[in-house]
């Protein structure tokens, strides 16, 4: 048994780990990743099914909150925008006014929507765009849109069929929920840099983002899918919960989980990524899931204290994930 990942000579842990990611959760953990790997070793696949049209920009927010994490420019208290943003730009624009106004967007943040419409518009792929801003952020982990296709996502609701966008940032995720769809995703393809990132990975974390409205429309996308299956009997593939004690930190991924029929706990995050995943990290408070989740899904689980509130925890949770990974690869008990 070959163990892969070696500790060099200055203590640095030796890993290609290629990240799922939205915008909230993962991004959370990826900065105590950064305390353990060097950012060149991180790849992140990042969830686009949020993209939009915001008044003739083609604004992609998980994929800038990732851009702005590794630049070290994220505001990391709302884990959008640039830290000390102003919204000067917004209020003068809200005086013509502007439609879809709820959407806030700062004034640095500006310039990325604006650079990337220009580089769509003039043929560029989302792929090559989002390559060129990392460039240019002097950025050495490789951040990847999971397809170049673009897909949607709508709210079934009482209040109508509303996009993600309008769900969660217009009405904050209060209207009752009946189900979710991803317009887009049936014809969305992989790229050939997820491929080549995924087929070159030690080891792949599904981080604890929504299961239903971050990972699901990166996992789904045609050429993902079928390769997370091959590739989780070579190397281990693990997943952070995103929910603790039945809740999520933030959002509604118990909203949309129970519209979709999982149980809004631990165990239907794992009966979601079921075929996928080697392991799970569940939240400690979640204990009493561990049995089922093992027996049941056949999936190993870990437990720690996931909640991630300051730099310490999130480093402790990303050691958690190395250690679980480094576990089941000395095993070889993904090879099922
Ligand atoms: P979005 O793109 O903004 O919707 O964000 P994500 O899908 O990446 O992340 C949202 C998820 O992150 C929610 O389901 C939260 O429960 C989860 N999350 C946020 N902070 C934490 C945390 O400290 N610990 C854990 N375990 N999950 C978290």
């Amino acid at each position: 048994m070959v163990i892969m990942f070696n500790v060099g000579k200055q203590g640095v842990l030796h890993m290609k780990l290629v990240v799922l990611s939205g915008g909230t959760g993962t991004p959370k953990l990826i900065e105590g990743l950064r305390r353990i790997l060097d950012d060149k070793e991180i790849t992140v696949i990042v969830n686009v099914a949020d993209n939009f049209w915001w008044n003739g920009l083609y604004v992609a927010p998980d994929v800038d909150t990732v851009l702005y994490l590794f630049a070290n420019l994220l505001d990391t208290e709302k884990y959008w925008g640039i830290i000390g943003d102003t919204f000067n730009f917004l209020q003068q624009a809200k005086v013509y006014g502007i439609e879809m106004d709820w959407f806030n967007i700062g004034d640095k943040d500006l310039a990325v929507h604006l650079v990337r419409t220009m580089l769509l518009k003039k043929g560029y792929t989302l792929t090559q765009v989002t390559k060129y801003l990392a460039k240019r952020l002097d950025i050495s982990a490789h951040i990847l849109p999971a397809t170049d296709d673009h897909i949607e996502t709508y709210v079934l609701t009482n209040l109508g069929n509303l996009h993600i966008q309008e769900f969660l940032v217009k009405y904050r995720f209060q209207p009752e929920v009946y189900g979710i769809t991803f317009p887009g995703l049936d014809k969305a393809k992989a790229t050939e840099d997820v491929i080549e990132e995924l087929k070159g990975a030690d080891a792949i974390l599904i981080g604890p983002s929504n299961p239903i409205n971050s990972i699901t429309p990166i996992i789904k996308v045609k050429g993902i899918d079928e390769l997370l299956m091959k590739l989780r009997k070579r190397i281990p593939i693990v997943a952070v919960s995103p929910l603790i004690s039945g809740r999520p930190v933030s959002g509604p991924a118990d909203k949309f989980m129970k519209a979709l029929g999982y149980e809004p706990t631990s165990y239907g995050v794992a009966k979601i990524y079921q075929g996928y995943i080697d392991a799970i990290v569940i939240d400690e408070r979640d204990h009493f899931l561990k049995d089922r989740i093992e027996k049941e899904l056949k999936v190993k689980v870990a437990m720690c204290d996931t909640l991630m509130k300051d730099l310490d925890s999130k480093v402790r949770l990303a050691r958690v994930v190395i250690e679980l990974i480094e576990a089941i690869e000395s095993e070889g008990s993904h090879q099922v």
